[in-house]
């Protein structure tokens, strides 16, 4: 605390990303990273980028990379925005689309823990909404005023996914707000709503290049939607930073999306090893809910969570805990390589042999 802070900076409660621990080379499964490099098209992009031009500032509306994009989910460069990771973009969207001090928006009590981050930092009322029990959501809940809606699908830390039948009629019962759907981990195997696009002028689907195109690193995310929609992010990026995306990264994200081959053999390698590892864990008799992402949550009804983080630690492989209620008794486990996996799988027998 500091009397320099403004009543703002004082009253947030900032978002702690996972950790990235320096004292020791860990086996790194708990932020969802992908464990494959991103496509040799990406480091040759880059590498092709960066000569004098750095010296010039980047095209501040990315028209080659919104033309990649577009031409990608065969939609119009109009519809496309781009954002330095897709957690910028969704603070775009917050003042873009909602309103403070009138409707709450609406999202699910577990979820992206960033929403209600954003949430307090501009101002917008909110309201959660109850998983059930196996973490399904009940959609019925979405049918009422909102000021918005924020749907991360699949679903993390869960790993759930909600059907594109559900996204539609939630799309249907809610044509006053924007519905946004959060999709970073939609290429393990859920269902783009990127289709509904073209039908849905309240919908706006945002995606990354950081899960499943290896490219944390890199900070690239777009957003799919309505022109409309896209101008009022615009709107609100060029409010604040005209160049969000510098020179390399606009270059790599490219080479990213050029290179599909690379793309399905690594996102299929991680499906693969995810499917491997829920078979081992459930003999050793953990709960896995169903996931479609890059990660699992798991749970084990006779060994506490915080302690297996913990003693997990110890051995080098690093999971993620959330000490929140609902799910204090449940572990986030990125999927890593197989050898990654096996190494997780092995510690976990050792510690108390499980
Ligand atoms: C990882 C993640 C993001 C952010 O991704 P970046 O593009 O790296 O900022 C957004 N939403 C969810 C649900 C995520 O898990």
């Amino acid at each position: 605390m500091s009397k320099y802070w403004s009543a703002l900076a004082a009253s947030i409660k900032p978002y702690v990303p996972g950790e990235q621990p320096k004292d020791k080379k860990y086996i790194k499964l708990n932020t969802n990273e992908n464990p494959y490099p991103p496509s040799p098209s990406v480091i040759e992009a880059i590498r092709a980028a960066a000569d004098d031009s750095l010296r010039l500032y980047p095209d501040p509306i990315c028209s080659s990379l919104r033309q990649t994009i577009a031409k990608y989910f065969s939609l119009s460069d109009n519809q496309i925005f781009v954002g330095n990771g897709s957690d910028e973009l969704l603070a775009f969207c917050f003042p873009a689309f909602f309103n403070p001090g009138v409707r709450p928006i609406l999202f699910a009590d577990i979820t992206y823990s960033f929403y209600p981050v954003y949430c307090r930092l501009f101002g917008i009322p909110y309201e959660t909404l109850p998983l059930d029990e196996d973490f399904r959501m009940p959609v019925e809940q979405f049918y009422k005023p909102n000021g918005g809606i924020l749907i991360a699908n699949p679903n993390a830390p869960t790993g759930r996914f909600l059907d594109l039948t559900a996204i539609e009629s939630i799309l249907q019962r809610n044509t006053h707000s924007v519905v946004i759907v959060d999709e970073a981990y939609i290429d393990f195997g859920g269902a783009s709503a990127v289709g509904l696009v073209g039908k849905y002028d309240n919908l706006l689907v945002v995606q990354t290049l950081s899960k499943s195109r290896s490219l944390a690193g890199l900070r690239v995310g777009f957003a799919l939607g309505h022109e409309d929609l896209i101008e009022g992010l615009r709107r609100v990026k060029d409010s604040i930073n005209s160049y969000t995306l510098d020179r390399l990264a606009l270059a790599g994200a490219q080479g990213a999306l050029e290179d599909e081959a690379y793309f399905r053999q690594t996102t299929a390698k991680i499906i693969r090893t995810r499917e491997e590892t829920v078979k081992q864990l459930e003999a050793l008799s953990f709960t896995v809910i169903p996931s479609t992402a890059n990660f699992i949550f798991i749970t084990h009804p006779a060994h506490a969570a915080e302690t297996l983080f913990a003693k997990l630690r110890e051995r080098g492989v690093l999971v993620r805990y959330f000490k929140l209620p609902r799910i204090d008794s449940w572990l986030r486990v990125s999927i890593g390589s197989d050898d990654e996996m096996a190494a997780f799988a092995e510690a976990l027998r050792n510690i108390s042999a499980i």
